[in-house]
């Protein structure tokens, strides 16, 4: 649907975390009253009825992505099917319910627990800062085949971790972020594509008190990494005490989550 520019501007103004869920609510309320493009209106309909009834909109959860799924060619990893996966796994919770009995006063949106999905380090989809984060992940494998010393790799590294060293190729693994570019530009087959997978962020969040999630260690499978977000989920609603955010939950056990023995 077409968004006339002061609607779009006044929608730029909402806070990033419920940007999405406004954008499609005022897209509803558009279609609904029969119109052909939104309006600032339309915005301010919907705004004050998100504000009122807040508590109402609350599900318990959100499982974002990137824009990758539209067609972004930067992808590491195509992971169209893994959002509603992921939705599946954490919707059987019943974190709404699981909040209702431990939050003190109404619940906010900023009590959801939150996944992001990115499907490249670029990261657009902020998995830093939400409670599970997962990244896309293409690790470049140095073939046989022998290397023209085209420079190509070097040139689409934007980490400076590829080299040429006596006609082979160099990966340096403490900068490679697993983007999988130098792999796509190699013309010989010198470079292909190894595992591809995901990187999991833990415990990130914003507000008074903001952390930056810590990195799962690994490049890991989907099955593996369906297997982690089981496990985050289990010591979330082990240990939550109030619905505090996981990231503190982890702070307070002074553990990250994988030094925590899983269930046999
Ligand atoms: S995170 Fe990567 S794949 Fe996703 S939208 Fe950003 S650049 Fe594209
Ligand atoms: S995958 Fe290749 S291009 Fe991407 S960061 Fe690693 S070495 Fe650089
Ligand atoms: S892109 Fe491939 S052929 Fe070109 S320098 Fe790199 S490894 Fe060698």
């Amino acid at each position: 649907m077409e968004w006339k520019k002061e609607a779009e501007e006044a929608v730029a103004r909402v806070p990033f975390f419920v940007r999405k869920r406004v954008k499609k609510r005022v897209e509803e309320e558009a279609a609904r009253s029969g119109a052909r493009e939104v309006t600032l209106q339309h915005v301010r309909t919907c705004q004050e009825r998100f504000l009122n009834r807040m508590e109402e909109e609350v599900k318990g959860y959100q499982v974002e992505t990137c824009f990758g799924p539209s067609g972004c060619p930067n992808r590491a990893v195509i992971t169209d099917g893994l959002p509603g996966t992921i939705e599946t796994a954490v919707s059987r919770r019943n974190l709404r319910s699981f909040l209702k009995e431990r939050v003190k006063g109404p619940l906010k949106i900023h009590h959801e627990f939150r996944v992001s999905v990115s499907d490249c380090p670029n990261a657009c989809s902020r998995p830093q800062i939400v409670d599970i984060g997962l990244i896309g992940a293409s690790v470049p494998e140095i073939t046989e085949e022998a290397c023209s010393e085209c420079g190509a790799c070097v040139e689409a590294c934007k980490e400076k971790a590829v080299s040429i060293q006596d006609v082979r190729p160099c990966i340096d693994e403490s900068k490679c972020l697993f983007c999988g570019q130098c792999a796509r530009v190699c013309p010989t087959g010198t470079l292909k594509e190894g595992k591809r997978g995901y990187r999991i962020l833990v415990g990130g969040k914003l507000g008074r008190h903001p952390r930056l999630a810590r990195e799962w260690p690994g490049i890991h499978s989907s099955d593996e990494m369906l297997q982690i977000v089981e496990r985050c989920l289990d010591l979330y609603q082990e240990r939550s005490l109030h619905g505090e955010r996981f990231g503190e939950i982890l702070e307070r056990s002074g553990k990250d989550p994988w030094e925590v023995p899983g269930r046999e």
